[in-house]
């Protein structure tokens, strides 16, 4: 048999949502690059980010293409063109689009039967991708798109509903069986952990699949959270591989620049800015793919910043529900105002090359995995103020466990935007996390934190090792298989 014959092919399946399409993507790269056939699986609407995101990885003769699933939108009653999360707005718009996603099982299968992949790496939200894998008979992984600390503590509440001990919404509670006295409160606990929703029926369905699959593989590298990782492998008996920072394979401005959808500014614009500054006195400020923060708290984030006296990249995510060129929010005379200091980006930004750039010296982020590990990965000291989904766990992770940020003082989960905060916690939190000693120590620690995320992928790290690791289980898994057939 040629060589050929011997190369691994996965199909990687995100879920259709920025923030787990961005990392999905990088880990089919990253299996490319380890000699691997990757196929990812997009919509027809989602397919030239795809294309943008692996283009040039393609011309460099690595084996990684794109194939298509159709979401049957009108089936469900939504309209053509939202087959991305990023683009639902309501709640039973969501419903819909996850029940139009469930119902892509038969062109899964028909691709599978296709291509003949020899594993299916599939989203946490595609709980049903057992069944298709099974049925064709290859293994199936799970993508979490977060922590080894989040996904188990999440599942140490889950199971031991420490929430339903305590007498109030605020009184704090230690997550049990959980290793470092992590505290939380039922306020910064997701909806359907605290109330049987059909969303709790479909996390149970999550987790059940999770347990009946091939293992899970996670973007986050072994230093980071040693007495995590070991807690989900043993304690909780997930087989998993740790495999990131995925964003790490992103080696040049380019492949930077084209993570996710098209950026609102120029690249080469955005780096002379930064290049103009001096190192550590620029703070990003940026909340993710999801979050539509509304005019009264945008407002005060505009004042803060520029009461602050920092300069500041600040990402404005554009509101659907907003009409077009009317910013409400923006108080008078302010670009003007600020032209030498700050920098607006209305949309998508260059978030990985933002980050990346040494006058950047603090993130105030949602905590989003994807933006906290790219903190930890460039280096720069966090202010945490989470949202929704697991946010408040990575919130704990970083301020409890890393130690490399602070709260901004947000309390309570919402599901897309939660308690609000005045300009003057804002204008405090940016100064201490760019200035002074505290700032300074907050660095050290993320910048030590930075270097073994590289160590962790570079030839013979944990996270190469681990990768190395899967591989050589999935060939013997393959092997197995065909003797058996
Ligand atoms: N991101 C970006 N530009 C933006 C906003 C987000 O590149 O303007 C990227 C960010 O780098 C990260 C992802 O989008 O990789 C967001 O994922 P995260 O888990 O942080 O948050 P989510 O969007 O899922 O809430």
């Amino acid at each position: 048999m040629g060589s050929a014959s011997h190369q691994l092919h996965l199909f990687f399946f995100p879920f259709m949502a920025p923030g787990h399409m961005i990392p999905m993507i990088d880990m089919a790269k990253l299996f490319a690059m380890r000699g691997c056939k990757s196929t990812l699986i997009a919509t027809p609407y989602d397919k030239s980010t795809f294309m943008k995101s692996i283009v040039k990885f393609k011309d460099l003769g690595f084996d990684i293409n794109v194939v298509t699933v159709t979401l049957p939108l009108k089936e469900v009653g939504l309209p053509e063109d939202r087959d991305n999360m990023n683009r639902v707005t309501s709640m039973e718009m969501r419903m819909q689009f996850m029940r139009a996603i469930t119902m892509l099982d038969q062109q899964l299968e028909l691709l599978i039967e296709k291509l003949a992949p020899d594993c299916l790496i599939s989203d946490m939200f595609l709980p049903w991708t057992i069944e298709v894998a099974a049925k064709c008979g290859i293994p199936r992984l799970v993508f979490h798109g977060t922590s080894a600390f989040s996904v188990a503590g999440t599942e140490c509440v889950r199971l031991y509903e420490p929430h339903k001990k305590v007498s109030s919404d605020s009184e704090p509670f230690v997550i049990p069986n959980f290793p470092g006295e992590i505290t939380l409160s039922r306020m910064q606990l997701q909806d359907f952990v605290k109330v049987e929703t059909e969303f709790t029926k479909f996390m149970d369905e999550v987790k059940e699949s999770e347990k009946r699959s091939f293992g899970v593989v996670m973007n986050s590298f072994y230093e980071l959270e040693p007495a995590f990782a070991d807690h989900y492998r043993t304690f909780l008996g997930r087989r998993s591989w740790l495999i990131g920072p995925l964003s790490l394979c992103n080696k040049d401005i380019e492949d930077k620049a084209h993570r996710g959808k098209q950026a609102s500014i120029d690249q080469l614009e955005c780096l002379q800015w930064l290049d103009s500054r001096q190192t550590n006195s620029v703070i990003y400020i940026c909340f993710g793919s999801m979050a539509n923060f509304n005019a009264a708290q945008l407002h005060e984030i505009a004042v803060g910043l520029e009461a602050s006296g920092q300069q500041f990249i600040w990402v404005v995510q554009k509101d659907p529900n907003m009409e077009e060129g009317k910013e409400e929010w923006l108080p008078d005379g302010y670009e003007p105002r600020i032209r030498n200091k700050g920098l607006i980006i209305r949309g998508w930004a260059p978030q990985v090359l933002i980050l990346d750039h040494e006058a950047v010296g603090g993130f105030v982020t949602h905590c989003g995995w994807n933006s906290t590990l790219e903190a930890v990965t460039a280096g720069v000291p966090v202010v945490t103020w989470p949202i929704a989904a697991e946010q408040f766990y990575n919130e704990k992770f970083v301020t409890q466990v890393l130690k490399i940020g602070f709260d901004i003082g947000v309390k309570k989960w919402a599901r897309s935007f939660g308690d609000s905060v005045k300009s003057e916690r804002v204008e405090e939190a940016v100064k201490r996390v760019l200035v002074g000693e505290e700032a300074e120590e907050m660095r050290r620690r993320a910048k030590a934190l930075a270097e073994m995320a590289r160590g962790a992928v570079e030839e013979g790290g944990s996270s190469w090792s681990d990768l190395g690791a899967l591989l050589r289980e999935l060939r013997m898994q393959r092997s197995a298989h065909n003797e058996e057939i």
